[in-house]
């Protein structure tokens, strides 16, 4: 992995994990899991540095804690971590409000779930004031402030105006819409100023890349270079590359060779070890296409009633943002369709649709992987995808099919060894899942290994060393 001699401050909406104090006044910390932090965590445990962010709590109730030390195995300093506090009402407006309310749904292409208002955005750019104070008084213009994702877009511009000289570095997590849809976001031309105060700045594809570059150039009138991809505004040039973010393949590969993922496998298949098993996992999100998967479930079973008591569909959906209404009113339609399905077709020893509520622990995740024959991954949008990566590197001994939608970002490195979807066409998901079914054991052989190699090659160290390796390359 890259040696880093400057300093590395990682800036996100959310510290890397969830921390308290116990009885005696110690403080608790357990690492959050997710793409950010498998990402992140490992590079400032090699050099040191510092993670500014939301611990993830009301002030009304708050940790107390404001900073601490994350420790590596032998209980020495790895890195330090300072908590950002917000109030209710920053809470509100500026998490479920700007960041989830208005871009989360507009940048995965859903304007009409997109609403947006002026004490939303008013509280985000202090919310971004807030995080700017923060890293202003713990840096220097020798570290590397690498800023994270969709809730701090204008953090960078901030953080250059208050010290030209600073490091700054930006990476959107999730997909950036084309010119014809981000220009509907009131203020959209702020959001690309806030960016551009960057001097790097990452995406996850080469699609999400090339629609920043239009929309600099239409609402900027920013100076666009299309072939060096860069962007010349305000005296500055900034760089914009895609880096398609990944997984620790190494860590799932292992997982699913323990000998607990057998035992799991052997329990799940209790009823007849001839099941076969197709799986989902994500956040209940309306961007991850769970309802449309669930119909295309169904259709699969009426035109293929051949496979009714032989084929199980396990759908775990994580609770995400459940105090949004759109969420809310998702989980209550998706409820009654797994229950209107699985009366429809259930019987006293089988019901096609296993459901389950809750966030899984990866070790557990990793059993699922091994044992599912197909993992459905049909978002109807997606920055990139990880349960894609994690499902192959799970898949050790080669007899899985990936069914991928196209417009998850992960396509765009994985289509090739992949059955691709359109996730809004239930017609074609149903008949792409008795098409997976039935590909010849060797034709999954290659196509597993070959999407596992991709990853492998391609993995998140790989990822974050090519992001500062870049940095490095173009600030000479
Ligand atoms: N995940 C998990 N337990 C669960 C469901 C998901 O640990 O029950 C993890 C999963 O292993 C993956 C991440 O959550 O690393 C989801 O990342 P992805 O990019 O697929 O979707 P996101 O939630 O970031 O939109």
């Amino acid at each position: 992995m890259t040696e880093i001699s400057e300093k590395i401050i990682v800036v996100s909406n959310r510290i890397p994990c969830s921390v308290s104090l116990d009885r005696s006044g110690n403080i608790k910390y357990k690492k959050g899991i997710g793409g950010l932090v498998t990402a992140m965590d490992p590079i400032l445990s090699k050099n040191g540095g510092l993670w500014i962010g939301w611990d993830g709590q009301a002030e009304s109730r708050p940790s107390k804690v404001k900073k601490f030390c994350i420790k590596d195995e032998c209980g020495k300093v790895a890195y330090s971590v300072e908590c950002i506090h917000l109030t209710k009402k920053e809470i509100k407006n500026y998490y479920h409000g700007l960041s989830n309310r208005s871009i989360w749904p507009l940048f995965h292409g859903f304007i009409f779930q997109s609403h947006f208002n002026a004490g939303y955005w008013k509280t985000y750019v202090s919310v971004n004031r807030k995080f700017c104070d923060k890293v202003l008084k713990k840096s220097t213009d020798k570290n590397i402030i690498w800023v994270h994702d969709y809730q701090l877009t204008m953090l960078p511009r901030m953080l250059k105006q208050a010290n030209p000289k600073l490091k700054i570095l930006y990476f959107l997590h999730i997909p950036f819409p084309n010119y014809e849809i981000f220009r509907v976001l009131p203020l959209s031309n702020k959001i690309l100023d806030g960016m551009l105060g960057a001097s790097l700045l990452g995406f996850q594809t080469k699609e999400d890349r090339v629609n920043f570059l239009v929309c600099c150039k239409e609402l900027l009138g920013a100076r666009v270079n299309f072939k060096k991809s860069n962007v010349f505004y305000n005296g500055r040039t900034v760089k914009v590359k895609n880096f398609p973010i990944s997984i620790d393949y190494e860590k799932f590969n292992k997982l699913a060779k323990k000998k607990s993922a057998g035992k799991f496998l052997k329990s799940i298949k209790r009823i007849d070890n001839n099941t076969k098993i197709i799986m989902s996992v994500e956040r209940l999100d309306y961007t991850k296409g769970i309802k449309e998967r669930i119909l295309s479930i169904e259709r699969f079973f009426e035109k293929y009633p051949s496979y009714r008591r032989k084929v199980i569909f396990i759908q775990v959906s994580v609770p995400t943002r459940t105090k949004i209404k759109e969420y809310i009113t998702l989980k209550k339609e998706i409820d009654e369709l797994v229950g209107r399905i699985n009366g429809k077709f259930a019987d006293e020893l089988w019901s096609p649709i296993h459901y389950i509520y809750k966030a899984i622990p990866q070790q557990k995740l990793a059993s699922f992987y091994k044992a599912a024959e197909i993992c459905l991954v049909t978002p109807l949008r997606d920055g990139m995808n990880l349960v894609a990566k994690e499902y192959v590197s799970c898949k050790t001994e080669g007899n899985g099919v990936l069914i991928l939608s196209k417009f998850a970002g992960a396509a765009e490195e994985m289509s090739k060894y992949a059955v691709m979807v359109n996730p809004y066409d239930i017609d074609e998901v149903a008949d792409s899942i008795n098409i997976a079914l039935n590909i010849h054991w060797s034709t999954r052989k290659k196509m597993i290994s070959n999407l596992r190699n991709i990853v492998r090659e391609n993995d998140i160290f790989h990822w974050a060393s090519s992001f500062l390796n870049y940095y490095k390359k173009i600030s000479g």
